[in-house]
């Protein structure tokens, strides 16, 4: 791989004075089934687009998705980040309660256990995989960890057994936002932890346009679940405790039920153009994240993540901007643990310790130097713009 330097000084880049590598705009796949505009505008035409408790389309979602991750329950939430907060809150996460969390994850994750003023306990990324290791037994730190909230970043999938025997927490909620029809050991990921949870923004796998779903077996996590959603109101009028509005409504129950009938197909499509990719960056010696060694499992990829070299560290988002008016989109995630208020925030409540601190560096180190290659183009349109990535960097 070139260093910064080199690719610096390289003619060739429209920084300086080059043509574009890929001069046409390369068409992005939200997810929007528009095949169910008359589907959502019938919903319009009864005058009623959302209903309390949920209305007709979200209860036949919640259904439907439940069965196919093999769970007996769900609900449908306004977006995926509400799902989140609501799992944590179901499963009685509060004031100071510790909560595991993969540092390889979407902001959202860390968001809600702030949100909530429970105790981050990060858990470290492989960097062959680029998701959580599942031996983790040293990071608890002497903490009863009450909750883990592990995600199966990229669509790549952890090894959640196996997490669970090195952590031993009393509860685990999978956040499969992009993993949805990836599998671990022949099932559907999301059905291993309490909780399953699952966005449906775009370009997420079952596009509602705005929402989340959380699939779970427990009746009172599910009663917990609704109350906290309904403004903390039992039924329709007895208020136990502050709470949000956080129900899914009809329109994106009824795009996300269309979204869950092409599922299968998606992964497929999706998981072709990452493997476009990765062909490429294979014979280019690029490094990328791979499937974890020895673990039974089919990803549905949702990013490519390439590693670049340690010469990196400080130049990456100088890359991904250079690379942009080469009309090569990239895209980049933060180490959780290095964002901005989490540092301040542990630290203010004397939850900082020396580890946090090694974890902080040895994941920034990680972090900063990883560039994501989407796989919601065509593979063709993928192939192209890992060739045009390669001819950059080696
Ligand atoms: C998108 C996403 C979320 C949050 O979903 P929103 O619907 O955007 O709130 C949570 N986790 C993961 C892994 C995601 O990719």
């Amino acid at each position: 791989m070139r260093e910064p330097r080199q690719v610096r000084e390289d003619k060739t880049l429209v920084v300086n004075g080059g043509k574009p590598r890929i001069a046409d705009s390369l068409p992005e796949d939200s997810g929007i089934m528009v095949s169910a505009a008359e589907d959502v505008a019938a919903v319009v035409r009864t005058g009623r687009t959302v209903h309390w408790g949920g209305g007709p389309a979200a209860r036949e979602l919640e259904r439907r998705f439940a069965a196919r991750i093999g769970r007996s329950r769900a609900f449908f939430h306004n977006s995926g980040t509400a799902a989140l907060q609501t799992a944590l809150f179901a499963l009685g996460v509060s004031d100071g309660t510790p909560v595991a969390v993969s540092n390889s994850g979407f902001v959202a994750s860390v968001n809600v256990i702030y949100h909530l003023r429970a105790r981050p306990v990060f858990l470290p990324t492989d960097p062959q995989t680029m998701v959580c290791r599942h031996d983790v037994r040293d990071y608890g730190d002497g903490i009863d960890i009450h909750t883990a909230l592990i995600t199966h970043f990229f669509g790549n999938v952890v090894d959640i057994p196996a997490l669970r025997v090195s952590l031993a927490p009393q509860y685990l909620v999978e956040d499969a936002g992009q993993a949805h029809g990836a599998t671990l050991n022949g099932k559907p990921v999301g059905s291993f932890g309490e909780i399953g949870s699952f966005a449906g923004s775009l370009k997420k796998l079952v596009t509602a346009g705005q929402g989340g779903l959380n699939v779970f077996d427990d009746p009172e996590v599910e009663r917990r679940m609704r109350v906290y959603a309904h403004h903390g109101k039992e039924g329709k009028y007895d208020e136990l405790f502050p709470g949000y509005n956080f129900r899914g409504g009809e329109m994106e129950a009824t795009l996300a039920l269309a979204a869950l009938d092409d599922l299968d197909a998606r992964v497929e499509r999706r998981n072709r153009t990452a493997a476009a990719i990765c062909a490429v960056l294979d014979q280019a010696g690029i490094p990328f994240a791979r499937v974890p060694r020895g673990t039974d499992c089919t990803p549905a990829w949702f990013d490519v993540a390439v590693l670049l070299d340690e010469s990196w560290l400080g130049h990456r988002n100088w890359l991904i901007e250079t690379l942009e008016a080469d009309g090569i989109p990239l895209w980049r995630y933060s180490s959780l643990i290095g964002l901005p208020w989490v540092k301040p925030y542990m630290s203010a409540h004397g939850w900082w310790t020396d580890r946090d601190e090694e974890v902080l560096r040895a994941e920034q180190r990680l972090w900063d130097r990883l560039v994501l290659i989407a796989t919601q183009t065509t593979p063709a349109d993928g192939q192209r713009i890992a060739v045009a990535l390669a001819e950059v960097m080696t």
